[in-house]
């Protein structure tokens, strides 16, 4: 393979991938993930906090190293997508369900710079990655000091927060890693003291059977009644543990509106219950909301409308 140079290289796929809209390219050297990291993922299976997500228990062994998901790979550039901030619709949809769904949206850049980087290095070759492949893409991220590990779990950057998506390539080529970020958490626990079910067990562990994400999206058995109760009106994920978090306000003045919960949007709510499976499909068939179809969409819409309303919200 002709020698691609270093700093050639990083870039082209910095200045390329920031102008597809990425707002963190970082560079980290593939292996298995460090000791901390693969205790903390181990324990966490052991506790059964990942819930029906059996993929990630069959998976973790690739998961820990990502050299046997790629054998190739020479470097990890991860990737951060900012996606901004909710709109304040209603707290029972998180603020993603309103937007085309990230995973095509971003499939479908990588997928144009990939032809682009083919045209200009030929040689390389590669794999990208966007939440779905059995990649450990918040460890990547750190690694390659695009921001730290929050104690909500989520990668928290310093200039967007957690509001980003996560997208990784895997490229043939070894390239100088950049540094990792210190972790900014401090003595903050705001994202603890914001959860309503108790999911974040601990900072730093996230129990995924107790938490509105897992259950109104990833889990895909019926709810059992104790499950239910802890709803408490959530119909498509979960932001409260990102709202509160300080590296996620603006501004001093946002950081006041934010901080609040933000209120039920009951009528819209009342709407969405009389909604039937066409409307449901044009309505939201090119956001995330349809992976979870409109029976459980609907169950979970009765669910909330009947929560709010014993709230005495009309
Ligand atoms: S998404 Fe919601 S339920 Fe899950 S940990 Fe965050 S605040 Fe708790
Ligand atoms: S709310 Fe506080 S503890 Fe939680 S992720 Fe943000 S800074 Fe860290």
């Amino acid at each position: 393979m002709t020698a691609v140079s270093d700093w050639k290289l990083k870039n082209y796929l910095k200045d390329g991938l920031r102008e597809m809209g990425f707002c963190g390219v970082g560079f980290a050297s593939p292996g298995l993930v460090d000791e901390e990291t693969r205790s903390h993922c181990l324990e966490w299976l052991h506790l059964g906090y990942h819930g029906s997500m059996g993929w990630l228990r069959q998976s973790m062994p690739v998961r820990l190293d990502v050299r046997k998901f790629y054998p190739e790979v020479k470097t990890v550039v991860s990737l951060a997508f900012p996606w901004g901030r909710p709109e304040g619709k209603g707290e029972f949809l998180s603020g993603y369900a309103w937007l085309t769904d990230y995973h095509r949206v971003l499939e479908q850049k990588l997928k144009d710079f990939r032809s682009l980087l083919k045209r200009k290095f030929p040689e390389i070759r590669l794999r990208t990655t966007v939440d779905t492949s059995p990649v450990l893409e918040k460890y990547w991220a750190v690694q390659a000091g695009l921001g730290w590990m929050g104690k909500n779990t989520l990668l928290v950057t310093p200039e967007y927060g957690s509001w980003v998506f996560l997208a990784t390539l895997l490229i043939n080529v070894p390239l100088t890693p950049d540094l990792k970020k210190e972790d900014r958490c401090g003595r903050c626990r705001l994202c603890l003291e914001a959860c309503p079910t108790g999911a974040l067990r601990k900072a730093y562990l996230l129990n995924a059977t107790r938490c509105l994400a897992y259950l109104t999206v990833e889990h895909n058995q019926p709810l059992t009644a104790e499950e239910k109760t802890l709803l408490q009106g959530a119909v498509f994920g979960c932001d409260r543990c990102q709202v509160v978090c300080p590296f996620n306000q603006p501004s001093e003045k946002e950081t006041c509106h934010l901080k609040q919960r933000q209120p039920a949007n009951t009528a819209l709510l009342k709407e969405l219950a009389t909604i039937n499976h066409e409307e449901f499909q044009r309505r939201f068939g090119q956001t995330p909301v349809i992976r979870i179809g409109w029976e459980k969409f609907r169950a979970q819409v009765l669910a909330a409308l009947n929560y709010y309303q014993e709230q005495g919200m009309r």
